[in-house]
């Protein structure tokens, strides 16, 4: 058989090259790294995970990335495997040892009979003889090969901006000023109630702090980097502050369900900071993602009372993002409408994460070897975590405001099952239904039962 040709050997790319060497098609798995480096990865190795070593919730029955996990496995993922077998503690999440992790994928890779390994850019549209491509080059797509899909598909700028908060150390927060409190003492799953650490401030500091975000100097735009949308859920925080005194207010530093315990009254503005590492060492500043320069951004944030003599372990920024209007560019079974040879998976399309890309990957790889085989690729049924994910890239989405989305529950259709007295499941207990639901489905669909095309 032809070889299927993968680009990019990242979360999706890797997974989607075990998929098709499972499935008994050779494959050739094209990667640029060492030859070219990408500004975030650090080392040569496959799926290497660029920042948080966390795959986050591994809980399949209440969470919706827990049960896409789950799912994956199911499918025999490698990426959910290496992660299994490298995991470290961190309560209900699902992280992992990132080194051993990434040495399991690219060992289990490379020494594979059926895939062989390019190091190398694809530094544009693959060759017409590549008649079975998946493109999986991520949200650090190598500016030459983002450029040609941009000039083939037609479509405006690609690129746009992730949003990074800063982090700080939480033994260097001032707690005689700032106190431990969830907005209305909610307790959630493994939570205390005083999940958050929050500073308070009156309308005098607030004002100057405002002030002190909009006057603050910026870092530059890249020239590619201009005329890019931001997301409007992850604005920066000096670009909400232009935007109107109140707007942060109203936003992430609204003062509700809190008091502050040293005037026991209710704040005027306030900054809350969530725990970062399962050690509860570090701390980041919810929503405060920003393009400040380095400098400015430790004298305008020490100005928060109780963060005066804060110690950042990382400051924030802005990151590149690539990804290609799918709903619009893509048909059901990810390739491109206007060159069907070409398909794409991972954070390219327009989901977010590790999981949701190594999971776009997986479905890209056993559609690319369902079109090897001549059969019609299945496609995992709506319900399934799976499911709901495609078809949110693929068609459900709204076209005209794309945006990259993490797996939720939102994306799945409703579950019609009610409770005893006839009403809507609520809570929990409507999570599990959606989780029992999709397992369900997807064990249908892995023993030949067919999914339901979106387009
Ligand atoms: P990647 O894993 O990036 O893999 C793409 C691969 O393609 C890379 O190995 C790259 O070298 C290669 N490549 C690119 N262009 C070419 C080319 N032309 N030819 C050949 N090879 C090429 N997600 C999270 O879940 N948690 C986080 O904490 C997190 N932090 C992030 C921080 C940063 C700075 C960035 C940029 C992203 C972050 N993400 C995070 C998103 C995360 O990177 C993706 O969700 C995930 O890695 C995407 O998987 P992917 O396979 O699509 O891309």
């Amino acid at each position: 058989k032809n070889p299927i040709h993968v680009i990019g050997a990242g979360m999706a790319g890797s997974e989607a090259a075990w998929q098709i060497a499972q499935a008994g098609i050779p494959v050739i798995l094209h990667e640029m790294r060492p030859v070219q480096k990408t500004d975030a990865h650090q080392t040569d190795f496959f799926a290497e995970l660029v920042c948080s070593n966390s795959f986050r919730s591994d809980d399949a029955e209440y969470n919706a990335v827990g049960l896409l996990h789950e799912e994956m496995r199911r499918c025999g993922s490698l990426i959910l495997t290496a992660a299994d077998t490298h995991k470290v503690p961190a309560g209900g999440a699902l992280a992992v040892d990132r080194d051993h992790f990434a040495e399991h994928v690219t060992a289990t890779l490379t020494s594979h009979p059926l895939v062989t390994v390019e190091r190398g850019e694809v530094a544009g549209i693959p060759p017409e003889d590549w008649d079975n491509t998946i493109i999986a080059t991520g949200p650090l797509t190598s500016m030459k090969l983002a450029e040609a899909i941009r000039a083939f598909t037609g479509e405006e700028q690609l690129s746009f901006f992730d949003a990074i908060a800063p982090i700080i150390h939480t033994d260097s927060i001032d707690l005689s000023k700032a106190w431990f409190q969830s907005r209305y003492d909610k307790v959630g799953p493994g939570g205390t109630g005083k999940d958050y650490i929050n500073c308070a401030m009156d309308k005098e500091q607030y004002q100057a702090f405002i002030q002190a975000l909009i006057d603050g100097e910026k870092g530059d735009f890249k020239e590619w980097e201009k005329n890019t949308p931001y997301f409007e859920g992850c604005l920066p925080i000096e670009v909400m502050a232009e935007r109107g005194v109140d707007t942060l207010r109203y936003g992430p530093m609204k003062p509700v369900g809190l008091t502050n315990p040293h005037e026991g009254k209710r704040p005027y503005a306030v900054v809350q900071l969530r725990q970062d590492n399962a050690l509860g060492t570090l701390y980041n500043l919810v929503g405060f993602q920003t393009k400040l320069k380095y400098a400015e951004q430790v004298r305008v944030f020490r100005m928060i009372p109780g963060l005066e003599n804060a110690e950042f372990a990382r400051l924030g920024g802005l990151h590149r993002n690539t990804f290609i209007n799918s709903p619009r560019l893509l048909d059901g079974s990810l390739r491109l409408k206007a060159m069907p040879r070409l398909r794409f998976a991972g954070q390219i399309t327009g989901c977010e994460g590790y999981v949701e890309s190594a999971a776009v990957g997986l479905m890209a790889g056993r559609f690319a070897a369902a079109d090897r085989l001549g059969s019609e690729p299945s496609l995992p049924p709506r319900t399934t975590a799976l499911g709901a994910l495609l078809a949110h890239i693929t068609g459900g989405a709204e076209a005209e405001t794309f945006q990259p989305m993490n797996v939720n529950f939102g994306l799945f259709p409703p579950v019609t099952e009610r409770q005893p007295n006839g009403k809507e499941l609520h809570g929990k207990d409507r999570k599990k239904a959606y989780s029992t639901r999709a397992l369900r489905d997807l064990a249908g669909w892995l023993e030949g039962g067919e999914g339901q095309a979106v387009q």
